[in-house]
C-alpha cells in the first residue's frame, strides 16, 4: 500500500553528486543527520573512466560499482525513481506510488543522453565507426573503432555545451595514439580534434 515516510534530508539521484553531497553531510554535518538517497539504478559508473576504456587502457567492468556499496553507512536508501516533485508540500512521489516527505531537498539527477536530438545518431551508434565514450553501452566500440579505423577516419569532436568534454576528448586523444601504435598500427597514425569551441 503507498505510504509517505519523512526525513531530514532527500537527496534524489544517487550518482556521484548525490553520494557525495550525502557523504558529505554525513561527515561535516550535524551528528546522526537523517538522510535518504531516492537512486533506481543498483549499477553506478565511474564515468571519468570511460575515457580511458575507449583508448583501449582500462576494463569498463572496473568503472562498474553497486549503487548499494557506495551509499554512506547510515544512509538509507530508496529503490525508485522520482516521479513527480511537490515542493509547495515538501513532498517528492515515487515510481513505487509512496511518498518522500523532507525538510531539506537536493536533486542530483545528472543530465540525459538524447542521441535522437542528432537525427540518425540513435541508430548509428555501435557500428561503422561511430562511438561514444559518454556511454558504458558505447565506450568499448570506440576502442574498437579506434583500432580498426584508418588515420584519416579518425576524427574527435567535442560539444560546446559539455565543458567535462573538454577534458575528456584531450586524454582520450593522448592515451589513444601511443596505445594504437602498440596494438601494431603500422602506418603514421594522425589525430583530428573537431570543436566548435575557441581553443
Ligand atoms: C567520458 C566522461 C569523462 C569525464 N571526465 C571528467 C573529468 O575528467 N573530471 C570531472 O570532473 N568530470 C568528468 N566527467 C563528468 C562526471 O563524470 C559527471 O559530471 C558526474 O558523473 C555527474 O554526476 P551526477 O551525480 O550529476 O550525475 P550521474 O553520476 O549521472 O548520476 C545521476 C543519477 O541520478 C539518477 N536519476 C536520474 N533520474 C532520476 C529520477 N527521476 N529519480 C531518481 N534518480 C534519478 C540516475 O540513475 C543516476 O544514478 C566525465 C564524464 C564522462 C561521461
Amino acid at each position: 500500500m503507498a505510504g509517505t515516510t519523512h526525513h531530514k534530508v532527500l537527496i534524489v539521484g544517487g550518482g556521484t553528486a548525490g553520494i557525495t553531497v550525502a557523504a558529505s553531510l554525513k561527515r561535516h554535518g550535524p551528528g546522526g543527520i537523517d538522510i535518504a538517497i531516492v537512486e533506481p539504478s543498483d549499477t553506478h559508473y565511474y564515468q571519468p573512466a570511460f575515457t580511458l576504456v575507449g583508448a583501449g587502457v582500462y576494463d569498463l567492468a572496473r568503472t562498474r560499482r553497486t549503487t548499494e556499496s557506495l551509499v554512506p553507512s547510515g544512509v538509507k536508501r530508496i529503490k525508485a525513481a522520482a516521479h513527480k516533485f511537490d515542493p509547495a508540500n515538501n513532498k517528492v512521489e515515487l515510481s513505487t506510488g509512496d511518498a518522500v516527505a523532507y525538510d531539506y531537498l537536493v536533486v542530483c539527477t545528472g543530465v540525459k543522453l538524447d542521441w535522437a536530438k542528432i537525427d540518425g545518431l540513435a541508430e548509428a551508434l555501435g557500428r561503422e565507426g561511430v562511438c561514444s565514450n559518454y556511454s558504458p553501452d558505447h565506450v568499448r566500440y570506440t576502442w574498437s573503432a579506434s583500432r580498426h579505423s584508418s588515420p584519416e577516419a579518425r576524427r574527435y569532436s567535442l560539444s560546446r555545451r559539455c565543458p567535462s568534454s573538454v577534458r575528456a576528448r584531450r586524454r582520450r586523444s593522448f592515451i589513444s595514439l601511443p596505445t594504437i601504435c602498440s596494438a601494431g598500427a603500422s602506418e603514421p597514425t594522425s589525430i583530428s580534434s573537431i570543436s566548435s569551441m575557441r581553443r
